[in-house]
C-alpha cells in the first residue's frame, strides 16, 4: 500500500471547520478560563452540535463515523488553542466514552455514551488515587455487592472533569485477592448517594481544565452500572491506548501555538538593528522547533493510521506520547526564549503554553512509564 501523507477531502474541510471554530467559539474564552480556573462547560453542547465529540464514533449512536487520524487534527487544533480545554475534551470522549462504546451495554450506551456524543452530558476516569497512579494495580477503592447494588469506598485523585462529570467511570477492586485482575469499572451517576465530595485542585498549567479529589463513602451504584463485567479493567484499559495518541495530538497542537508565536514575535522584534529572527542563534532555533514539531505530528499520525487500521499500535502510540510531551516542552521553553523578558511576562500566552507543556510527561502514563512500554515491545 503506497504512503499518502496528504489528508483527504474531508478531513482537510474538517480542519478548517475546527480551526474556525476553535478560534471564533473557543479562543474567546480562554483567558477567563485559565484566570477563573473554569472550565467553559457552555462549549460541550456547541462541540456536539458541530459533531467534533463523536468523530470516530458510529453514526448509529450520533457519532461521525470517522478514523482516528481525524480525531487527531480535532485534538491538535484544540492543543493549539488551549490545552486546558483540550485535556477535558479528550478526558470526556477518549477516557469515558471510549470505553462505554467498546464495553457497555445497550442501556448504558443509550443512558451515557449517545447524550455525551451529544456534549449533553460529561464524562470523567476515576483511576489514580493519593497513593496509587502509574502502578493501577494498587489502587485502594474498593467496590462490595450487596442486594443487587454495589458499594464503593475510596478517594480518586487528579480527575479530569471530576466536578463538572455528570458520570465517572471509576476503578476499583471487586476481588482484593486477585491484585490487578480483581478490578472492575462502574459508571457512577454525579448524584449517586455517597459520592460525598468533589474538591478542586490548583495547578500550574491547564488551568481552564476542571481537575478534582473525589470522595466515595459507601456510594449506591446500580449493577446494571457495571462496566465490562467483574475484573475486566484490564482488558478495557488496553483500549485507552487511543487517549494516549490524541494526547500527543493535543501535545503537537500546544507545539505549533508557541512556535507559531515565537516565529511572529521574531519577525517583529528588533535588536541591534534588525529583527531578532535574522540573528542565526534565533532562527536556529525556530528551525528546529519545525523540525522537532513535524517529527512529533509524523509519528502522532502514524499511530493513528495503525490504530484506525486494526493493527497494533501499542509501540507507536507510546513513542508519540513520549516524543511528542518531550518536543512540547522544548518548543515551549525555547520560545519563551526567543521572546527573552516578554517570553517570562504575563502579557503574552507564552508563559502560560511553557506551564501547560509540562503536564505533556504526566499525564496518560508518564515518559517512564512510555519508556518502560516502548522498552517491553523491543522484547527487553
Ligand atoms: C492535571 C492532571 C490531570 C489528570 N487527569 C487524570 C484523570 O482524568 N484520571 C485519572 O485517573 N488520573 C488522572 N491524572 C493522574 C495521572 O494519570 C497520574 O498523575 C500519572 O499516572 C502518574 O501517577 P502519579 O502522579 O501517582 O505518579 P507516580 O506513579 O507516583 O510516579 C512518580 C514518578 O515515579 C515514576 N515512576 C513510577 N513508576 C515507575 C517505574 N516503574 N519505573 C520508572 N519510573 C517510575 C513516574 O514516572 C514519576 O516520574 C491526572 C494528573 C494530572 C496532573
Amino acid at each position: 500500500m503506497p504512503i499518502d501523507f496528504e489528508f483527504t477531502e474531508e478531513q482537510q474541510m474538517f480542519r478548517d471547520t475546527i480551526r474556525d471554530f476553535g478560534e471564533n467559539e473557543i479562543a474567546p474564552l480562554v483567558e477567563d478560563a485559565e484566570k477563573n480556573e473554569k472550565f467553559p462547560r457552555e462549549i460541550f453542547p456547541k462541540l456536539g452540535e458541530m459533531g467534533f465529540l463523536g468523530i470516530s464514533f458510529p453514526e448509529e449512536y450520533g457519532g461521525v463515523g470517522l478514523d482516528k487520524l481525524t480525531e487527531c487534527i480535532f485534538a491538535e487544533e484544540m492543543g493549539r488553542i488551549n490545552a486546558g480545554i483540550a485535556m477535558c475534551i479528550n478526558a470526556h470522549t477518549s477516557l469515558s466514552c471510549v470505553p462505554v462504546h467498546k464495553f457497555g451495554t445497550d442501556e448504558q450506551k443509550k443512558k451515557y455514551l449517545i447524550p455525551g456524543i451529544e456534549g449533553k452530558v460529561i464524562g470523567a476516569l476515576g483511576l489514580t488515587e493519593p497513593d496509587a497512579g502509574s502502578d493501577a494495580r494498587s489502587i485502594r477503592a474498593t467496590a462490595t455487592k450487596k442486594d443487587g447494588r454495589y458499594y464503593l469506598n475510596g478517594t480518586k485523585t487528579w480527575i479530569t472533569n471530576g466536578t463538572m462529570a455528570d458520570f465517572v467511570i471509576v476503578a476499583a477492586y471487586t476481588d482484593k485477592s486477585k491484585k490487578g485482575t480483581g478490578i472492575s469499572l462502574f459508571i457512577v451517576d454525579s448524584d449517586a448517594p455517597g459520592f460525598t465530595e468533589k474538591n478542586k485542585i490548583h495547578k500550574l498549567g491547564h488551568r481552564s481544565a476542571d481537575t478534582a479529589e473525589l470522595v466515595f463513602e459507601n456510594c449506591e451504584i446500580p449493577e446494571e452500572n457495571l462496566l465490562v463485567g467483574e475484573g475486566g479493567f484490564n482488558g478495557a484499559m488496553d483500549t485507552l491506548l487511543g487517549a494516549r495518541i490524541t494526547h500527543a495530538a493535543k501535545s503537537v497542537g500546544l507545539s505549533q501555538a508557541a512556535f507559531e508565536f515565537a516565529l511572529r514575535y521574531s519577525k517583529e522584534r528588533e535588536a541591534f538593528g534588525k529583527h531578532i529572527s535574522k540573528f542565526q542563534a534565533i532562527s536556529f532555533k525556530l528551525a528546529e522547533m519545525a523540525v522537532k514539531i513535524e517529527t512529533a505530528r509524523l509519528l502522532v499520525y502514524k499511530a493513528a493510521w495503525l490504530y484506525s487500521n486494526d493493527r497494533k499500535a501499542l509501540k507507536e502510540a507510546s513513542m508519540a506520547k513520549l516524543h511528542a510531551a518531550e518536543v512540547v516542552q522544548w518548543v515551549a521553553t525555547e520560545a519563551v526564549q526567543v521572546l527573552g523578558g516578554y517570553g517570562y511576562g504575563v502579557e503574552f500566552p507564552v508563559e502560560r503554553y511553557y506551564r501547560d507543556a509540562k503536564l505533556a510527561s504526566i499525564t496518560e502514563g508518564t515518559s517512564e512509564i512510555q519508556h518502560i512500554v516502548i522498552a517491553r515491545e523491543l522484547g527487553i
